[in-house]
């Protein structure tokens, strides 16, 4: 049985001190989650967040990491890093980072494998975009995303990682996918899985839905067999964020 994984995704929102004040909102409310909560957090706020979700039942993770150890890659952050800061999680290939700053899948691949050679969990985004939809070809592309991005990963570190279906039209604009679409594309990820490596490890992977998650649909998007829970943007940063985690 796949434990679910409610993860916040507050993208480029909040100093370190509203993060702090938001976390304060959010402990009470996300406290009696039988999930695993998750608050992904710009790298300035990871040290203010840890701190004051210590103790609680929220776990920390970054937005993004740079696939290098270390070294002269100004304004990037390394798993280390992360890590040494108190995260367990981390975003990787979210559809903002491929669009604006050109990641590839290519990218993708370096970062997940960085991530897991280190013991911080990847939650690597995949999705979409409207026209791809439009023109049938969803499944090609998300299969694509995933060869590619888990490409080296060994089966038992697949089992343990958390893959984020977000159609990108979804995405901060309030349409939401319906829910057979978010099921269809999250169970062709866990075929995918499957057929990859073994059914073992597709039963085992944790599959998310993101796309606009509310307060109001995400009790439905998370009843379904192969929707483990939901990356949430807009509504990780209010108090909705406390009955998306309960749902
Ligand atoms: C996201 O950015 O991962 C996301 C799903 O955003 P929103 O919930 O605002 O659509």
């Amino acid at each position: 049985m796949r434990k679910k994984i409610v993860a916040g995704n507050w993208k480029m929102n909040m100093t370190p001190s509203q993060a702090v004040a938001l976390c304060e909102t959010l402990k009470p409310l996300v406290a009696g989650s039988e999930a695993d909560v998750v608050f992904c957090v710009p790298a300035i706020d990871i040290v203010p967040v840890v701190e004051a979700v210590k103790g609680t039942n929220i776990e920390v993770g970054g937005e993004n990491l740079y696939f290098e150890d270390k070294g002269a890659y100004t304004g990037e952050i390394s798993a280390d890093m992360l890590l040494d800061a108190g995260c367990k999680y981390v975003i990787i290939g979210h559809s903002e980072r491929r669009d604006y700053f050109k990641e590839t899948d290519e990218i993708v691949n370096k970062k997940v494998k960085k991530a897991i050679e280190k013991g911080l969990t990847p939650i690597m985004c995949c999705g979409e975009s409207l026209e791809q939809r439009e023109q049938g070809i969803t499944l090609d592309w998300i299969r694509m995303q995933i060869k590619i991005g888990l490409q080296g990963v060994d089966a038992a570190d697949v089992a343990k990682m958390v893959i984020a279906y977000e159609p990108i039209w979804a995405i901060g604009t309030g349409v939401t996918a319906t829910t057979e679409q978010a099921q269809e594309v999250c169970g062709a990820i866990r075929q995918c899985i499957a057929e990859i490596y073994c059914q073992d490890t597709a039963d085992a992977v944790r599959i998310q839905y993101g796309g606009s998650v509310n307060a109001g649909n995400a009790a439905e998007l998370f009843s379904q067999p192969d929707i483990d829970g939901g990356l949430v943007g807009g509504a990780s940063l209010k108090a909705d964020f406390g009955v998306i985690a309960n749902a």
